[in-house]
């Protein structure tokens, strides 16, 4: 018998991979998305195949799956900077009533689960790169408190749930990703730039571009994400790529690969924006023996020929 596999915001950017690599590993797949910032474009290709399964439904509700599920993977949540100023107590709620309603789902089928954590659990940091065991510089009362304290909040249940209910637990600390199906207008550094720069707009920096942040290809990501879930690791394991750059060079490469002639223009800094950001990577290295592979020319590359198709 095939193992199953729950996927919530399986219809988002991340969840959508995610969902690929379990089905090319011999894993069906029940995706789950209430659509908020997912969409089905993104999982269309796989309507139809026979271990996947759709299930449109909000996560912060009670979760009703028929039969076995041996691995519960939550993906579900607005994700980036203004999608969560936008929909804040959606993004509160996916991370806190979402994560324990997955995890009693979890409890009640005896399915391993993975949580989606992120680097902005460490805030604006003080230590660089970031390790695992650092507790991180967070203000919760700011407008990334409510992405930030929820992913807390998820990764306290998820222990709360591995101590106490004995469930096999994983958290992944996510930090910055792209690649194809990324949604243009998330106003994400690098959607904006490519999209800007394709459509020969202006490229916005903001503040003065010094702040820093390392972008990991999708496909590199998924991979560590996946080698977690196979693992025996309780802990935190980050996973992203080391390779730090700051944004105006970002920015700047952006514009020689594409070969716009968009200019850059500076806009203000928003309010807690992370002046530096890049996972210290051991901990992946040594007990997954995972690294990322695709450098970030390539990445680009491939992201751009996907920007192309949809612009
Ligand atoms: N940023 C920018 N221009 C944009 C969007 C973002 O300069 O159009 C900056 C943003 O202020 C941050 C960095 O790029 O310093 C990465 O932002 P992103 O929204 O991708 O995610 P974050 O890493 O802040 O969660």
């Amino acid at each position: 018998m095939k193992k199953v596999a729950l996927v919530t915001g399986g219809a988002g950017f991340l969840g959508s991979h995610l969902c690929e690599k379990l089905i090319a590993s011999d894993i069906s797949v029940i995706a789950m998305d209430n659509l908020l910032t997912g969409s089905m474009t993104n999982i269309e290709h796989l309507i139809g195949n026979e271990n996947f399964k759709f299930v449109k439904h909000d996560v912060t509700e009670f979760i009703h799956v028929p039969g076995r599920v041996d691995y519960i993977l939550h993906f579900a949540s607005p994700a980036s900077p203004i999608d969560y100023l936008k929909l804040p107590i959606q993004t509160l709620k996916v991370g806190s009533l979402g994560t324990h309603k997955a995890l009693g789902l979890a409890k009640e089928k005896g399915a391993r689960f993975l949580i989606a954590s992120t680097s902005e659990v460490y805030g604006d940091p003080e230590i660089h790169p970031q390790k695992e065991d650092y507790w991180g510089n967070v203000n919760p009362v700011g407008p990334r408190g409510v992405y930030d304290e929820a992913k807390r909040f998820a990764e306290a249940m998820t222990m709360g749930y591995h101590r106490f209910h004995n469930v096999d637990t994983r958290i992944v600390r996510i930090f910055n990703t792209y690649g194809p199906r990324m949604r243009l207008n998330d106003g994400r550094a690098l959607p904006a730039f490519v999209s800007q720069a394709l459509s020969g707009e202006d490229i916005t920096v903001f503040g003065d571009g010094s702040q820093t942040r390392s972008f990991c290809y999708v496909d590199d990501l998924i991979d560590g994400i996946y080698k977690l879930l196979m693992s025996n690791e309780t802990e935190p394991v980050n996973i992203g790529n080391p390779n730090e750059i700051t944004i105006k060079q970002f920015a700047e490469e952006v514009i020689r690969i594409t070969g716009t002639t968009s200019t850059i223009i500076y806009k203000d800094l928003p309010q807690d924006d992370p002046k530096v950001r890049q996972p210290d990577i051991t901990r992946a290295r040594t007990i997954l023996n995972w690294e990322p592979k695709v450098d970030r020319e390539e990445g680009l590359n491939r992201t751009i020929d996907n920007f192309k198709t949809r612009i």
